[in-house]
């Protein structure tokens, strides 16, 4: 049910709302009302339908501000079942040949990329000609030049982009965010990103370089970058990083099965950090500072999340991240909303330059400076 109490039920269900939302005002609305969201809606075809595709796709039943509309696949018995299943018309399916047919068609604003790594930086620059805006799955690509590329066509094209960095919305890591900006976790010292899940089938994309743009850290890793650096507030300037691998039939060369890896930052906060395709219940964030800590376990699966401070346990209620998420990318993308930790291109960019320096530090042993 599309309706403004659903919209208010969404954003007031939880105290982070309020801080996250700086232009939202209370006096403009009708609490009471039934009345059926008539605002803006970002209408959102989804390329790549597979496994998080679907995911997006179901959780975008519930979104507010973003719909689904169209898809892009090269599998017709999937384009079937989905137009079945969202009630989507035959002239918003496109394959990987025609897609940028898009452009022509009025009733998609923007694209969703949602397949393999190492396949974002073309289909992404090709959306941006079409003249849509694009959302791209992390990581945005595989390494810093072609995200910089893609970034840089998406200015061209006038056209937003925007990273799946879904974490950036949800509730107890953004109180987390408010917190040490306060000041209430005093100056920051540490950061602990522990990432990781035992990963299965040795003959999915996930393990292929070609497609993948490496192993775990490209698909996992990415969440401790990306979290020590909205956890801290800073960005690094020097990595280190080593690498193990118990098993090189199953993570060939240019796969990463497991790097340790650590991060310096101006102010002298360090981070320790641990990605690999080698463990299970691998998924925790400790940030240490003079004056508090945060702990959050899990800290970046789909959830529930679980966190808590030096004063105790953060009581946020489980959202759908990916509804959420949608929410708010239609809010940035239509209304020009300012997000508190930030969800654009030259987001994506950063931690893939953080990528290519650990690659780098994990081949040479040595240290190396980000600049
Ligand atoms: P998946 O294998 O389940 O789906 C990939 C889709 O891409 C499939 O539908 C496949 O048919 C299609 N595809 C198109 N061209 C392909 C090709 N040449 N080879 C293989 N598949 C091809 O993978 P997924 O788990 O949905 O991951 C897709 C992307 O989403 C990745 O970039 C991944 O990192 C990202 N992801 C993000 C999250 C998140 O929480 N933000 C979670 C899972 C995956």
């Amino acid at each position: 049910m599309n309706t403004r109490r659903v919209f208010l039920q969404k954003i007031t269900a939880s105290a982070f709302a309020l801080p996250f939302m700086p232009d939202f005002n209370f006096e403009n609305v009708n609490l009471s009302s039934d009345a059926p969201y008539d605002g803006p809606v970002l209408r959102v075809a989804i390329m790549g339908l597979g496994s998080y595709g679907s995911r997006v796709a179901e959780a975008m039943l519930t979104s507010t501000m973003a719909k689904l509309t169209g898809v892009i696949s090269g599998t017709p018995s999937k384009i079937k079942e989905w137009q079945t299943k969202y009630n989507i018309p035959e002239k918003n399916c496109y394959n990987y040949e025609n897609f940028d047919d898009i452009k022509n068609n009025k009733d998609i604003d923007a694209v969703y990329v949602i397949t393999p790594n190492a396949l974002h930086h073309d289909q992404v620059i090709r959306v941006a000609k079409a003249g849509k805006h694009v959302i791209c799955e992390k990581p945005m690509a595989i390494n810093a030049t072609e995200g910089q590329e893609m970034v840089d066509a998406c200015k061209k094209a006038n056209v937003k982009l925007l990273v799946g960095y879904r974490m950036h919305f949800e509730p107890k890591t953004l109180e987390i965010v408010r917190m040490r900006k306060a000041g209430e976790l005093g100056k920051i010292l540490f950061f602990q990103g522990l990432c990781g899940f035992k990963i299965g089938d040795p003959t999915q994309w996930r393990l292929n370089k070609a497609l993948a743009g490496g192993g775990a850290m490209m698909d996992i890793g990415i969440y401790a970058i990306n979290g020590s650096r909205y956890m801290i507030g800073e960005e690094p300037i020097w990595v280190t990083a080593e690498e193990t691998k118990t098993d090189p039939i199953k993570f060939k060369e240019g796969v990463d099965e497991t790097i340790m890896f650590q991060l310096g930052f101006p102010s002298g906060a360090v981070a320790s950090c641990l990605s690999t395709y080698n463990m299970n219940n691998l998924d925790r964030f400790f940030l240490n500072g003079e004056k508090g800590f945060a702990e959050m376990q899990p800290s970046t699966g789909y959830g529930p999340i679980k966190a808590r401070t030096n004063i105790g346990e953060l009581t946020h209620p489980h959202v759908t991240h990916q509804t959420v998420q949608m929410d708010e990318m239609a809010a940035i993308i239509l209304q020009g909303k300012q997000p508190m930790v930030p969800v654009d291109g030259e987001e994506g960019v950063r931690d893939l330059k953080i990528i290519d320096a650990i690659f780098a530090a994990a081949k040479t042993g040595k240290k190396v400076e980000l600049k």
